[in-house]
């Protein structure tokens, strides 16, 4: 177990929402874990307190099996692709990668070495020297990948990582994510499509109002829900057909 959260809650004073309410979750060493669930289910607040950028009212994180009272000895272990861009228009590709890549203090030659291996994984070597703001949407959710992995995190944790790209965008991204996982990286990566996550993640979990409904291989959880094909019935059977926004 490369990260277990045990019973993780928290409320927003300013709108007292409660939007955890005991979680648990395991993501397994070499694991992909799918995080699942409606708008407003609690996705990004649950990954945004493993990531340390928000903390939570109750409940523990464990590394690696033991309890992690500091936060900040994660910081080199885990990499956070958010959902929204986070890249400086006016750089180039490669430009916005390499000032990343001295943020974490990755030595020369070493830092190129690996944003050439990613961009050329990821399709985009020929455009490494284009400014980000000439790039469509789907480059800049390769580039913003590569952004949070740089560093070889040991888990990775990514909010929607193929929303709203083309499909081969969408195609190359997961396959450089199932090359990264296969080389050992865990991952906890939250998502709407159904057909992705069972396509790659070796666990889901189905949260809606702060809860985790159920958790497991995508496989057991359609065997274990009656009449289900596939994920996106096992996902509307448990949380419902009402419209979110
Ligand atoms: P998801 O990522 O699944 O869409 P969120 O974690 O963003 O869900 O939100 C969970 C709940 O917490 C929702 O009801 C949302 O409105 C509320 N919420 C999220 N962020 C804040 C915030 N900064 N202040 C108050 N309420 C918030």
């Amino acid at each position: 177990m490369i990260l277990a959260v045990r019973d993780l809650s928290k409320t927003y004073k300013s709108t007292s929402t409660k939007a955890l309410d005991k979680v648990s979750i395991n993501i397994g060493n070499s694991e992909i874990l799918g995080l699942l669930g409606p708008n407003g289910a609690g996705k990004s607040t649950l990954i945004n307190i493993i990531a340390g950028l928000l903390s939570a009212d109750e409940g523990e994180l464990y590394w690696e099996g033991d309890i992690l009272k500091n936060h900040n000895l994660l910081k080199r272990k885990l990499g956070l692709v958010p959902q929204d861009i986070a890249l400086y228009p006016k750089l180039t590709a490669f430009e916005n990668l390499d000032f990343l890549g001295t943020q974490y203090q990755i030595p020369m030659p070493l830092r190129h070495q690996r944003i050439s291996e990613a961009l050329k994984a990821l399709d985009l070597y020929k455009e490494r020297n284009q400014l980000i703001n000439h790039f469509s949407g789907g480059m800049k959710r390769r580039i913003n990948l590569i952004a949070g992995l740089l560093h070889q995190p040991e888990l990775l944790i990514m909010d929607e990582p193929t929303v709203g790209i083309d499909v081969h965008s969408k195609q190359a991204i997961q396959e450089f994510l199932l090359k990264l996982n296969g080389e050992g990286m865990s991952m906890l990566y939250t998502s709407h499509m159904m057909e992705e996550a069972e396509k790659i993640c070796h666990q889901v979990a189905i949260i809606d109002h702060g809860v985790i409904l159920q958790s497991d291989s995508p496989k057991n959880l359609i065997i274990n829900t009656s009449g289900a094909k596939n994920l996106e019935d096992v996902f509307v059977k448990l949380t419902g057909k009402g419209l979110r926004n």
